[in-house]
């Protein structure tokens, strides 16, 4: 460690690394964030293209309402996001029915009760569920604890109104709902593929129950797109002394005497650092690792499956086409009796109507995405580049079926149309294979930590506990800039 004891690297200018440095650098760190890519935000960020702004991966931001990670950040920081609220969150749409997803509480167990008769007693369970465990999470709650002063902050968080929750803790969201109809199950499955990356069968309870909550927490368009939020981090940042560095890939993390003592860059540089964080997933770290220290992760990798891939279509559409009075968020199941993903699953954002930076006049930028299997692409794409370009434009043509359920009329309103695959998340967000959105939450007890054995190198983004989300990897980097300034004292 340097003599300063205060210098602080980030690797990655997504969200939770740059939450993380902004906190740092508010306790009166030294910081410095050093992202690969020309602009911030990775998974959550925005991209320019024929005057359009698409956003590349999130596109509903939630966590902004009071108590949520978004509105204590900005407190802290003294921010005001550039947000305004959507209701409905979205429309859930299965073959014969569309549920939608109000914010308003009233609206929604309006709407359950007459599409989804004969489901109240789980739902106010799951209600019950979700209350205790956001109640939990408003309070610094370092899971899974990894030091003794995680317990002991962790024992702080619990209240008497905890208590009825714990019986819960090893449960999967299915086994709340044993007699649920296939059309509840179809429900439960799509919501928690996309905020839990599991389906109800695996999903924990508590996790899934605050997971289904997510769209009367609220949810908001961001002005200018998502990637607005890590902008304005970054901006913060390089306005109180810190620094961010674009086009700055890590490709190496120093270790010596068992301490991470600097990085270097693909550009030559080299920082010197007394505290590393890691915006990276565990591949993406053991990547930069050598020799024994890479030992320990690279055995934890090999052992642990690959999490989801994306795919995405980014559309620019004529709105004249587009159905009047069209909410801008749905998600469409085409066959419950398969699984979901690979385009049997698809879920559709359009940029706020009101939002003059996010498309040309009278123009409209959309987000489609499914979950997918990185493997199939990868092989493809370094055994049979025709065969790739097939499988491409078959998923392109597919989402673009699906979204025809929830919106009429989309196919004819296309006038730019871009696919991703995870061959472009590897190459946009530097995410090993394309994998995203971080690990399924199932058992709690098998959750993921920050801690990765060398005492000064941290993981920060949704690779570690809560996982997904502009929300959770806040958490998460809250989480982790507690801790560095426990070690440093401050
Ligand atoms: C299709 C899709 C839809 C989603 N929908 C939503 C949604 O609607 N709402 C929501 O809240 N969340 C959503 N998510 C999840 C959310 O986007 C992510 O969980 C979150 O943004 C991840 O943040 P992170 O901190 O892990 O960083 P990442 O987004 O992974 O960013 C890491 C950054 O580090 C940089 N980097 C990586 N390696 C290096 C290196 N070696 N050197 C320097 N820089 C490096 C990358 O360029 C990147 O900028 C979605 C994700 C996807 C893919």
């Amino acid at each position: 460690m340097g003599l300063s004891n205060n210098r602080v690297v980030v690797i990655g200018a997504g969200i939770g690394g740059l939450t993380a440095a902004s906190l740092l650098l508010k306790a009166g760190l030294d910081v410095t964030v050093l992202e690969a890519h020309v602009y911030p935000g990775g998974s959550a960020g925005t991209f320019y293209h024929k005057g359009y702004r698409f956003d590349a991966g999130a596109t509903l931001a939630g966590g902004f309402a009071p108590g949520g990670p978004h509105f204590r950040l900005a407190e802290m920081l003294d921010l005001d996001w550039p947000i305004q609220p959507v209701d409905p969150a979205w429309v859930v749409h299965l073959p014969d029915k569309s549920i939608t997803q109000w914010a308003n509480w009233e609206q929604w167990r309006a709407e359950r009760q007459a599409k989804l008769p004969g489901t109240e007693r789980f739902w106010q369970l799951q209600e019950r569920l979700a209350a205790a465990a956001w109640d939990v999470s408003s309070r610094p709650f370092p899971w899974p604890p990894q030091s003794f002063n995680d317990w002991v902050t962790l024992v702080k968080a619990i209240r008497p109104s905890t208590l009825p929750a714990i019986p819960y803790l090893t449960r999967t969201i299915a086994g709340l709902a044993r007699t649920a109809s296939p059309e509840l199950r179809a429900f439960l499955d799509a919501q928690l593929l996309i905020s839990a990356q599991t389906t109800a069968d695996k999903a924990n309870a508590l996790y899934g129950s605050a997971a289904l909550d997510l769209p009367r927490r609220g949810v908001n368009h961001v002005r200018g797109g998502i990637g607005s939020l890590a902008k304005m981090l970054a901006d913060w940042i390089a306005a109180n002394g810190g620094q961010v560095l674009y086009r700055q890939e890590v490709v190496e993390i120093v270790v010596r005497n068992g301490h991470a003592a600097a990085v270097r860059t693909n550009k030559g540089l080299t920082a010197e650092a007394d505290w590393l964080l890691a915006n990276l997933t565990p591949w993406g770290l053991v990547g930069l690792l050598d020799g024994d220290a890479a030992n320990g992760w690279r055995q934890k990798i090999e052992t642990t499956p690959a999490t989801w891939g994306a795919f995405t279509l980014y559309l620019g559409l004529d709105a004249a086409h587009l159905p009047k009075n069209l909410p801008d968020h749905h998600q469409v199941v085409v066959d419950p009796s398969r699984p979901l993903g690979e385009t049997n699953s698809v879920f559709i954002s359009l940029s706020d109507p009101n939002d003059g930076q996010r498309a040309p006049k009278g123009m409209r930028a959309a987000t489609l995405s499914t979950h997918t299997a990185v493997a199939p692409w990868w092989e493809l794409q370094n055994r049979d580049r025709a065969a790739y370009e097939v499988r491409r434009q078959q998923y392109a043509e597919r989402m673009v079926a699906a979204a025809e359920r929830a919106i009429p009329g989309i196919g004819q309103s296309i006038r730019l149309c871009l696919p991703g695959t995870p061959v472009t998340f590897q190459r946009f967000t530097r995410r090993p294979q394309g994998m995203v959105g971080g690990f399924p939450q199932e058992s709690l007890f098998r959750a993921h930590g920050p801690a990765t054995g060398i005492p000064n190198l941290w993981l920060v983004g949704d690779s570690i506990f809560p996982g997904q989300s502009t929300a959770g990897v806040t958490v998460g980097g809250m989480r982790v800039a507690t801790a560095v300034l426990h070690q440093t004292g401050h």
